[in-house]
């Protein structure tokens, strides 16, 4: 595939009339291998970010072997890409038939849960013909944390309370090969404290039960950069699970796992759309809530921007957009942050859109088409790029 060297290049020689996905195989590749490297344990690249074969791909080759898929779609799609992937099935809530598939077909062996009644469906869906029980189970009981620390909150779904976990530990432990505990602090935690505190119930959860756990599981919530969001360095974060893990009381041989989706994936992507219509601080533009800007509608998420025409040269001013469909929810509040002499048939490019961005477009209203292209310049902002100061000493009170 030919690759162009930025988005002002591409909007310069195509002019498109449809949004155009940019993607940056070289970012994502970065990333994945800042946490194969550098996390001191394993990491799972979790799919719904991003599930993108051409991304996937980038991972694997960047050296991330496991991957944390929540549905038998996304099970099947990982096994087609990346056939030696090791998959872990992490949706507390599954169907015994998307168990049962995992398991025979697709040689899924982890799978998490929250209750007494999936992990009965677990041990039926994956035992023998002649109903001889598994004995190659690796069971990771998710635990609900605080999401006090992120940004997106993920804490009233998933995950059984402290006060109820022992008898399913216990329950999980007979009949598990391996045992984990996994957790999810929301997503964008900003501070690593959100992964001790988790880490402290983890502690009461493993005392309480007295069970033998073989697998800390700290999920995904690792953060990127956005505008007005400026998370300290991962490497305090690892630093901080890091030492916290070390702490637990756990044997040594136990394993660490992560779950990055955001962090993996974000810098992966940006978005060229063109302005169809001004009017005064409002910009139409022909992507919006039902295309790549989900979080920019619907939880007010600011991502950056810059103007692609050349001589648009207007001071900064303060912009929301609205997206292309008939629907008054198809609005970005923003700010954006653009030339005040923007106009009609100017091309923006919206950064930092691979998490959750590229992954959530639909054809909604007879929009969302469009192509993808590969470019060569590097993302608007970067966790893995140059040097960031580390503040370990001080993360317990970088909350905003
Ligand atoms: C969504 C999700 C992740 C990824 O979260 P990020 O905040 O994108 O890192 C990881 N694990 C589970 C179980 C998830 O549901």
């Amino acid at each position: 595939m030919y690759i162009h060297p930025d988005a002002s290049a591409v909007a310069g020689a195509l002019a498109p009339d449809e949004p155009v996905i940019l993607n940056r195989p070289h970012a994502a590749a970065r990333a994945a291998r800042f946490f194969a490297q550098k996390f001191p344990g394993k990491s799972l690249y979790a799919v719904k970010a991003n599930p993108s074969p051409e991304l996937l791909r980038v991972l694997w080759d960047a050296g991330i072997t496991h991957y944390d898929v929540a549905s038998i779609a996304e099970v099947r799609l990982v096994r087609a890409v990346l056939p030696e992937a090791v998959l872990c099935f992490m949706h507390p809530v599954k169907t015994a038939a998307a168990i049962a598939e995992a398991y025979t077909v697709h040689g899924v062996r982890t799978f998490s849960l929250d209750t007494q009644e999936e992990l009965d469906k677990i041990v039926a869906a994956t035992a023998a013909a002649d109903g001889s029980p598994a004995t190659d189970l690796s069971l990771c009981v998710r635990l609900r944390v605080s999401s006090d620390y992120a940004e997106l909150s993920l804490a009233s779904k998933f995950g059984i309370d402290l006060a109820d976990a022992a008898p399913l530990l216990q329950a999980t432990r007979q009949v598990a090969d391996a045992l984990g505990i996994c957790f999810h602090v929301g997503s964008q935690a900003m501070t690593p404290f959100a992964y001790v505190q988790a880490m402290e119930r983890v502690r009461a959860a493993i005392v309480d039960a007295s069970v033998t756990v073989d697998i800390i599981d700290v999920g995904g919530g690792f953060p990127s950069i956005y505008p007005g969001m400026t998370p300290p360095p991962l490497e305090d974060y690892f630093a901080s699970i890091h030492r916290a893990a070390e702490s637990l009381p756990i044997s040594y041989s136990s394993e660490l796992w992560c779950e990055p989706g955001r962090a993996l994936c974000a810098e992966y992507n940006s978005l060229i759309v063109r302005v169809e219509k001004r009017r005064g601080q409002e910009l139409y533009i022909n992507d919006g809530a039902y295309g790549a800007l989900y979080d920019a509608a619907h939880v007010g998420w600011r991502f950056p921007v810059r103007c692609l025409v050349a001589g648009r040269s207007g001071e900064a001013e303060r912009f929301s957009f609205y997206g292309p469909t008939c629907d008054d929810a198809d609005y970005m509040e923003g700010p954006f942050e653009l030339p005040a002499d923007i106009q009609a048939g100017d091309y923006v490019e919206i950064g930092m859109l691979g998490a959750y961005g590229a992954a959530m477009r639909t054809k909604f209203n007879g929009f969302g088409e469009g192509t993808a292209l590969d470019v060569a310049d590097e993302p608007m902002d970067s966790q893995y790029r140059g040097r960031r100061d580390t503040r370990v000493s001080d993360n317990v009170v970088s909350l905003r």
